[in-house]
């Protein structure tokens, strides 16, 4: 596939609009004619006739090919290739049924490709919603089902996640109508049920019942400002058809299920103690019947067509997310540092320290910024004294609160 895009307008290279490159510049055939009608003194009109309009650019990005998107993902997020992968299909084909539906035909009907990410607390899966978003540059709203529950009137809140979609869309209903909606935690509103121990609100089906109501697609009066405090206001109705969801739950104890249904046979099952690894494999084998099992409703299941499973983070992938995606905290870390002209240095077993502490608080890749933040404040607080110097962080300076090396 050519990837020549024109340097003056941005059109890929197609069939109707060639774009031909030269040694430094690539020009397509509409921006020639324009280029020849300027030099004759006339109104460039072929650049008008044939420019994409903005419409038509916002509808080009989003119907990127699932390995484009993919490739997206890959310089933010470490891993999780399954879950991309499925991320991306998904995504693309929710923006094909939208902008391509004169193409459908008239009896298919084409469901929507919700997406539920199942994955252990700071394994990515906020993440890749918020790439994927940002990418696409759609209005993104993140709820919490847990305040769902919480809240007594579920109705109402429901229509909260809508409207912060619509202030992340700055009140443009048609955007927030193709806009994400991404609701972390969904395993914690999962109904009580035989197979499990933990005792919870039987509310929770009351909720899952509310959010199928939007994910399948429904019309919602909300209020512009939110719910209960700005009461008075005119509400505006948004179609929710067409908004992607995206769920997110860790499922503890899901294994445990799933490790019953297979008879524990497979994999080595009946150890008494298993690895990460197996664990994130026996995760990956779920199926929806074990999340009805968990106590979610089937029709919920229903509407979340593609499952993904994230692997646990693990001290290697803690070293790559510190130094590789586009925004790795290193690479912050070191800008910041070369704006007062120090050159920061992290040694080796220095990362490798950071990345064990991480996995000792348990709390995924969540937990490195904090840790960094502790370690860097004293050193950036006499930053400006390092002046042309290079700092470097040793191993010693994470686990006995060193000074670092100065040189
Ligand atoms: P959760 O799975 O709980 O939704 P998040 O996506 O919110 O976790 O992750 C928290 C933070 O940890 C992210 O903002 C990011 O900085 C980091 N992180 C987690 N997983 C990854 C990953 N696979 N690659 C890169 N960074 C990650």
């Amino acid at each position: 596939m050519s990837k020549l895009i024109c340097d003056f307008c941005g059109t890929k290279d197609s069939n109707e609009n060639p774009v031909i490159s030269g040694d430094n510049a690539c020009i397509c055939r509409s921006c020639v004619n324009a280029a020849h009608d300027i030099m004759q003194g006339k109104k460039p009109q072929a650049l008008e006739e044939n420019a994409p309009t903005d419409e038509a650019v916002v509808e080009e990005i989003k119907l990127l090919a699932p390995h484009e998107l993919k490739a997206i993902l890959d310089d933010y997020i470490i891993g999780q290739n399954r879950a991309k992968k499925v991320l991306s299909v998904a995504v693309y084909n929710h923006y094909k049924r939208i902008f391509r539906q004169d193409e459908i035909e008239e009896d298919i009907e084409i469901n929507k490709s919700n997406v539920l990410l199942i994955g252990p607390t700071g394994s990515g899966k906020t993440l890749l919603a918020q790439t994927i978003a940002k990418y696409l540059d759609v209005p993104l709203a993140i709820a919490d089902a847990t305040s769902l529950t919480e809240a007594g009137y579920v109705g109402d809140d429901v229509e909260n996640v809508i409207t912060r979609l619509l202030q992340a869309a700055g009140g443009d209903v048609e955007k927030a109508e193709t806009g994400i909606i991404f609701i972390d935690e969904i395993d914690k509103i999962a109904r009580m049920s035989e197979n499990r121990s933990i005792t919870r609100d039987v509310s929770g089906e009351g909720v899952q019942q509310a959010m199928l109501k939007i994910i399948e697609g429904s019309v919602v009066n909300v209020p512009p400002k939110g719910g209960r405090k700005h009461p008075g206001q005119d509400a505006i109705q948004v179609d929710t058809t067409n908004i992607l969801f995206i769920c997110g739950g860790a499922f503890d104890g899901l294994e445990d299920i799933i490790k019953k249904k297979q008879g524990g046979n497979v994999l080595g099952f009946n150890q008494e103690k298993k690895t990460k690894k197996e664990e994130d494999e026996i995760i990956s084998l779920v199926e929806a019947d074990d999340l009805v099992k968990y106590g979610l409703i089937p029709e919920l299941i229903g509407r979340l067509h593609m499952i993904a499973t994230l692997n646990e983070i693990t001290e290697d992938d803690m070293i790559h997310i510190l130094t590789e995606p586009k925004n790795a905290l290193i690479k912050q870390y070191t800008h910041l540092f070369k704006m007062d002209d120090v050159t920061l240095k992290f040694e080796k077993p220095a990362l490798k320290e950071i990345a064990k502490k991480a996995i000792n608080r348990k709390t995924g890749a969540r937990g490195l910024r904090s840790i960094l933040e502790e370690i860097m404040l004293d050193i950036m607080y006499d930053l400006p004294s390092y002046k042309d110097k290079t700092i470097s962080i040793t191993k010693d300076v994470v686990i006995n609160d060193k000074e670092p090396k100065v040189a």
